[in-house]
């Protein structure tokens, strides 16, 4: 309230309550926590758009992820925030809220010391705003969260891939392949129609990798759809002379959705097959499974979510 600022000239205090809203740029809305400890929140923006945040805590640090759009225009058919269809970017004040204002709530147990940006949204499609909030959050002031334990998730857009690498504090980098050919990532993923995978590949060969450093590939595995023998050759034939290591998500249903997660055999199977061609992987079960853990499933709960039909049109 700048005017119980007295100690401001009353002509400043009438300036600034034009130009400054002291208000915080998200409200809290909702935290659910889940047995394994997780904590998801749902904001609100001031124009009431809501935007998730995750942590997720393991045995010796905690992972903070970040959502940097609201909703999402890519419209990944195995996505709940796909399905919620796009509102707007967040600013960087947006994303870096999400970090600094957890810091003041109950249950907040562990100071965050790895980021990911694996939320809502495509973070490469606002990565102005992306970096902004991590100039900030890596900064030795804030969170000081190291540069090396930071993770930008993408589809996949060549020429972003190419702009983030520029960034002296090389982040880590996860692509989310989703199919590892272009007839099947196409109807998945529609942004493999402007971008497909030999591109991509192309942009991933050339990100500049800290020493030791891997590029992170995300596979959601959809039972029936990508998850047989032959689609993990050809993964592993795709993934052929690049750095990376390969995280196996089961698919996490959530309401509507178009698709099933494999059992455990099928998930294990082509797990072998990709260890067996020598490919470092694993299989990531989604945390906190209780309290919705995909992207967007809160959100989803409590925002109309557009026709699953008019989100899976392909043409
Ligand atoms: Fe958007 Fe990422 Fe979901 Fe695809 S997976 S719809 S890019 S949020």
């Amino acid at each position: 309230d700048w005017e119980a600022m007295t100690d401001i000239a009353k002509a400043t205090r009438a300036r600034l309550a034009e130009v400054v809203d002291p208000k915080p740029l998200l409200r809290l809305k909702e935290t659910a926590k889940s047995p394994d400890g997780s904590v998801k929140r749902l904001w609100a923006t001031k124009d009431d758009l809501l935007v998730e945040s995750v942590l997720i805590p393991e045995k010796d640090h905690a992972t903070l992820c970040l959502s940097s759009q609201a909703g999402c225009r890519l419209g990944c058919r195995f996505c709940a925030t796909g399905a919620l269809g796009f509102k707007r970017d967040l600013t960087r004040g947006e994303i870096l809220s999400q970090a600094l204002l957890a810091k003041g709530q109950e249950p907040f147990e562990a100071k965050p010391t790895n980021l990911v940006f694996m939320g809502m949204g495509e973070p490469l499609l606002n990565l102005g705003a992306v970096l902004g909030a991590l100039e900030i959050l890596t900064s030795p002031k804030h969170l000081a969260i190291s540069g090396r334990r930071v993770s930008i998730s993408t589809v996949g857009i060549p020429a972003a891939i190419q702009r983030l690498g520029q960034s002296p504090l090389n982040f880590g980098l996860t692509v989310s392949l989703g199919a590892p050919t272009n007839p099947l990532r196409d109807q998945l993923m529609p942004i493999n129609r402007e971008h497909p995978l030999e591109a991509l590949k192309a942009a991933l060969a050339a990100y500049p990798l800290r020493r030791g450093r891997r590029i992170t590939v995300a596979y959601v595995l959809l039972k029936g759809v990508n998850d047989s023998q032959s689609e993990a050759l050809a993964l592993s034939r795709y993934l052929s002379g690049l750095k990376t290591k390969i995280n196996l998500i089961p698919f996490n249903p959530w309401p509507g959705a178009p698709f099933e997660r494999p059992g455990e055999e099928a998930i294990e199977k082509f797990r072998r097959t990709l260890a067996e061609k020598n490919h470092t992987v694993i299989v990531r079960w989604s945390k906190g499974l209780e309290v919705g853990a995909a992207c967007g499933q809160l959100a989803g709960q409590k925002a109309k979510r557009r026709d699953p039909a008019e989100t899976l049109a392909t043409p």
